[in-house]
């Protein structure tokens, strides 16, 4: 897909699709600024269609379009180097990286057919007698020829090579950037969806347990009132920072949406989920938050936690809907505390 830019659109259609981001803007209480206008603009022209697919599910799904929300927008598919910018672009560089070092590889077999020729005239008049020393400067000047032509042939191709290297780095550094979160820096939602698919697989090969904890911040809203959205932010990447660092290497947290983490643990029961659960729970409570700007130490925050375990069989939402129905109770039950879904069940008090 190519995407051209603001200058090259005729200025009739790129007021009526302005009419129509400023419409849409007001319809869904979207705040008019330069970013929003941005994602709004690029979805009434349905240009990105990651980004279109998105906010038709948030539509949908009646979400408000907060300024969360519209942040996450604007950086997963505007923002200068967002995976989505840098994917547009690869297609047209890769064609041209390629026609280039295509037209090399043609001009190199034309000349090696020349090069044929000419040696093949020269075995021919060598068969009639012709003056030796005439015939060796002749082939002498075709080699040289074909020589100078294979340096050039072997430069433009490692020339290919290293342009081809850059383009994979692209690749791999947006498929880095669409799985991760901009705002925490741990993976997204979409990379836990893939994480749970294959780990649901393994369990149920290896016979082995796989937990998951979903974590939501308890009053996280009146948190955000009170001391503003940037130092709720700050307290988001900090709680994400306690479940990375709590967690063992082969264990996925993730954000989840807003202010929901998520965390995957292959291999662990619903005991051991518990525990490690518990310690992030504590360990949450216990920081001191301080503001950033003044110093001034702010009221803790508190989690509650969900947790389940993997039934061999079971959808992922299956899966998902148990652990979130846990985190229901535990925030029913008082909010900061670790609830199981056996507690669902009225199999256990936690
Ligand atoms: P509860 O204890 O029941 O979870 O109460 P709550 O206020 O946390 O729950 P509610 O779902 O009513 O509100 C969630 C809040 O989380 C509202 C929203 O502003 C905030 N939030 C969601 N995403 C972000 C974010 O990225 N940054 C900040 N600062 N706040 C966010
Ligand atoms: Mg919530
Ligand atoms: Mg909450």
């Amino acid at each position: 897909m190519t995407r051209t830019s603001l200058s090259e659109i005729d200025l009739e259609y790129a007021r009526a699709v302005a009419d129509r981001a400023n419409q849409y803007m007001v319809l869904h209480g979207v705040a008019p600024t330069p970013d929003n206008f941005a994602v709004w603009f690029s979805y009434s022209r349905g240009d990105l269609p990651e980004l279109k697919r998105k906010i038709d599910a948030l539509i949908e799904g009646k979400k408000q379009f907060d300024s969360a929300t519209s942040r996450e927008l604007y950086a997963m598919h505007l923002a200068q180097g967002s995976a989505a910018a840098v994917v547009a672009e690869l297609p047209e560089q890769f064609k041209s990286v390629m026609t280039e070092a295509g037209r090399y590889v043609t001009d190199a077999i034309a000349d090696n057919r020349d090069h044929m020729q000419v040696m093949g005239d020269v075995a021919d008049q060598a068969n009639s007698g012709s003056d030796p020393k005439h015939l060796v400067k002749c082939l002498m000047g075709e080699l040289s020829k074909a020589s100078t032509r294979a340096l050039q042939l072997q430069s433009k191709l490692s020339e290919t090579s290293r342009e081809l290297d850059a383009i994979r780095e692209s690749l791999n550094s947006a498929e880095k950037q669409a799985n991760t979160d901009t705002l925490t820096g741990l993976p997204n939602r979409r990379a836990f969806d893939e994480f749970l698919r294959t780990a649901q697989i393994s369990a149920m090969n290896d016979r082995l347990p796989l937990g998951l904890m979903m974590i939501d911040i308890d009053h996280f809203k009146q948190f955000n009132d009170s001391f503003g959205h940037g130092v709720g932010d700050q307290v988001l990447r900090l709680i994400a920072g306690q479940l990375r660092d709590r967690l063992r290497g082969n264990d996925l947290p993730a954000r989840y949406g807003g202010e929901e983490l998520i965390a995957v643990l292959p291999g662990a029961t619903l005991a051991v989920c518990q525990n490690v659960a518990e310690r992030i729970r504590k360990s949450i409570a216990d920081c001191q938050i301080v503001r950033r700007s003044t110093g001034e130490t702010l009221p803790s925050v508190t989690v509650s936690i969900g947790i389940a375990e993997f039934r061999f069989g079971e959808s992922a939402a299956e899966f998902v809907e148990r652990c979130d129905s846990a985190l229901y109770l535990a925030k029913r039950v008082g909010r900061n505390r670790v609830v199981t879904e056996a507690r669902l069940e009225g199999r256990s008090v936690a």
